[in-house]
């Protein structure tokens, strides 16, 4: 990674094995087959760090976790861009016959406060409040039945995830040992006790998925340093959950009213990254994107009218900002085709 173009074409090779992996016929039909047996949409809110990454975390394959991300994993359901999201989410599962399973998630270390999360000052306390809050502001939107919304920790020491019961009562995954299905299913009724049968179903592979890649990260043995931050790209926009390579991106979703806000902070926080000399080498990379599903018609164009203007955006607030990184950009915009996860590069350094 010592010349202009490599990050840029490492992303695009990332991305082509992905989209490759994703179209090829076993994994299509193995992921087809466990939507009909697993019927229910999972979405999960996540704060931007790019240590968080759940289908690795949980061991589930790519388009099964439907992202939404932003500094902190701080959401409100009144921001339009993210209501509008979550109600297209909610109603096309409605329309197909599936319940929807929420996660709303927070962030931290367990070995060093400081390995935490960054949107909240590494605040655990202030982190659980406002997500909390988040699974409230849900439950009233949309009930606990159909939407189950859970609230949930990722501690990035050991990628285990911690289950808020709603009662009140928190659960690390990674003081489980090794739980028989019999068991998880147990503590899922006791945590949830208005959890529809069927989500439980479908929320029992995460778990057990999360537990045996906590026995993994054990088993490594990996050197702290791994789980500090190394990203050397600003994903903004939607439609990167082909990124599946842990400590890469900080990812910023379209949703907060004031984005120039988060993307300040990713900016910041790629800046101490380059400064501390984690990242190497490295290009800093502002990728831009924007998802379609239909090929032809509107559609394509719109998301490439998004993925330019994000990417002009983000240029200008770095500008005005975070000055100091801006010698280090490098330009990667496109759009993104979710029937095959293929990234269509419009523009690039
Ligand atoms: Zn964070």
């Amino acid at each position: 990674m010592t010349t202009n173009r490599s990050g840029i074409d490492h992303l695009l090779e990332a991305n082509a094995e992905h989209s490759r992996i994703f179209r090829d016929p076993t994994t299509a039909n193995r992921r087809r087959l466990y939507r009909v047996q697993h019927p229910t949409e999972i979405g999960a809110s996540k704060c931007m760090d790019g240590r968080l990454h759940l289908p690795v975390i949980t061991e589930t394959e790519l388009g099964i976790i439907n992202p939404w991300r932003n500094l902190g994993g701080k959401f409100n359901l009144g921001w339009i861009g993210y209501q509008q999201t979550i109600n297209g989410w909610v109603e096309y599962a409605m329309s197909k016959g599936r319940h929807c399973l929420k996660l709303v998630t927070y962030h931290y270390s367990r070995g060093d406060k400081h390995r935490g999360c960054r949107g909240f000052n590494y605040d655990l306390d202030q982190a659980r409040v406002v997500t909390q809050n988040l699974k409230r502001q849900f439950d009233d939107s949309f009930g606990t039945s159909v939407v189950h919304t859970v609230q949930c920790g990722i501690e990035t020491d050991l990628e285990s995830l911690i289950l808020h019961g709603d009662r009140g009562e928190i659960v690390d995954l990674a003081e489980l040992g090794s739980p028989s299905r019999e068991e998880l299913e147990k503590l899922l009724r006791d945590l949830y006790p208005e959890m529809p049968d069927i989500v439980r179903n479908d929320f029992l592979p995460l778990l057990e998925g999360n537990i045996r890649h906590i026995a993994k990260i054990r088993a490594s043995n990996r050197p702290i340093a791994d789980a500090e931050h190394k990203e050397w790209v600003l994903a903004l926009g939607r439609g990167f959950d082909w990124l599946h390579e842990l400590n890469t991106a900080l990812i910023v979703g379209p949703f907060d009213p004031n984005l120039a806000s988060p993307i300040m902070t990713a900016g910041q926080l790629l800046l101490d990254n380059i400064k501390s000399r984690r990242v190497m080498g490295r290009d800093i990379v502002l990728m831009t994107s924007a998802p379609y599903r239909h090929t032809a018609g509107s559609e394509p164009r719109l998301a490439e009218q998004k993925a330019r203007f994000l990417s002009t955006f983000a240029r200008e607030v770095f500008e005005k900002n975070v000055p100091e990184i801006v010698p280090y950009l490098r330009k990667l915009t496109g759009i993104v085709d979710m029937n095959t996860r293929q990234f269509n590069v419009l523009e690039r350094d």
